[in-house]
């Protein structure tokens, strides 16, 4: 799986714009090599940042969560996109440090903020490197000690493409999460190929519905139907359940006459920096 390295340079200039090259592969296998060695300098160099997005309540529009998302703030190219360079951690193996860097970072954040009073949990993204073992157990359990946060207020996010590569292991691995207090959810919902009894097996929290059956969900009744299936699933199961990509109050609508929990998306915010989260969540929250 390659970065489409077009895409992310059109990404990283801001736009639409296209650019045209005479040699057009060539030019691509080139910058995905120059991309690739200087993901090797990035974590030394600090380039990396953390915004968060928030996933608000549908009910009554209050912050509960925020997922932190990784920047690249690449020295010449400018802010490069994470299905940009995500792919390329993942192939050279720089996945499990970065992960490592996420994660740490993302709980000291989260105990800035609780620290001000700030009744937040943070959800962070896992590749499937970092599961590879149990030592990401560890890992977990350590950075909670070291931010002296509960397990609850960690929120962590899971494809069924990770899951699905090593089912048992997932499972075993999963339940000591669970058995920790960690909050588990499942991303891109409807996406994967997970079977349900899979998904009746893991100890789940939350399912989160992928962004392309959020997209038309007013104009295309297939989706609706989606939407209203995974949200009627969920609540049958005990999960609870989170729509990605809202971006219109008519989606919102839909979604809380369908019984969705917490939504994310442009309509509330875009992924914003940490001071701004704080701001955001004092105008959100009645003191
Ligand atoms: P994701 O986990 O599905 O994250 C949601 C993506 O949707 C984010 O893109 C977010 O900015 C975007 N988004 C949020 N609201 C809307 C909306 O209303 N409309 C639209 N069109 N998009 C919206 P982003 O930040 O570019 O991240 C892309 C993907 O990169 C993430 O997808 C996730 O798979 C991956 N990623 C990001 N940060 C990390 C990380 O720290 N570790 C790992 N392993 N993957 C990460
Ligand atoms: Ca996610
Ligand atoms: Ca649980
Ligand atoms: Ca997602």
């Amino acid at each position: 799986k390659h970065a489409d390295t077009a895409m992310c340079r059109a990404k990283a200039n801001g736009g639409n714009r296209c650019q045209f090259y005479n040699h057009h592969l060539d030019r691509e296998a080139v910058e995905r090599i120059e991309l690739r060695n200087a993901l090797y300098q990035a974590l030394p160099n600090q380039e990396f940042e953390l915004h968060y997005q928030p996933q608000v309540s549908v009910h009554d529009a209050r912050i509960t969560c925020v997922e932190a998302l990784i920047r690249w703030h690449h020295p010449d190219k400018g802010t490069v996109a994470p299905d940009c360079f995500i792919p390329l951690a993942e192939e050279s193996g720089l996945i499990k440090e970065i992960g490592s860097w996420v994660l740490d970072t993302a709980c000291q954040q989260l105990k800035t903020w609780r620290q001000a009073g700030l009744d937040l949990r943070v959800a962070v993204n896992l590749s499937a490197a970092q599961l590879d073992d149990m030592a990401f157990y560890q890992q977990v359990k350590e950075c909670l000690e070291r931010y002296e946060l509960q397990p609850r207020h960690l929120e962590l996010e899971l494809t069924e493409s990770i899951l699905m590569r090593h089912v048992d292991h997932s499972i075993r691995l999963l339940n000591k999460l669970d058995q920790l207090g960690v909050h588990l959810s499942i991303d891109d919902f409807g996406t994967g190929y997970s079977s349900l009894s899979y998904l009746k097996r893991l100890p789940l929290d939350t399912l989160k519905i992928d962004r392309s059956f959020v997209r038309d969900l007013c104009t295309d009744q297939d989706d609706a139907v989606i939407c209203r299936t995974i949200i009627s699933m969920a609540n049958n199961l005990k999960l609870s359940v989170t729509a990605e990509g809202v971006e219109r109050a008519e989606q919102l609508h839909k979604l809380a006459e369908f019984g969705c929990d917490l939504y994310q998306g442009y309509l509330f915010s875009r992924p914003l920096p940490a001071s701004d989260i704080t701001r955001l969540y004092r105008e959100y929250t009645p003191p």
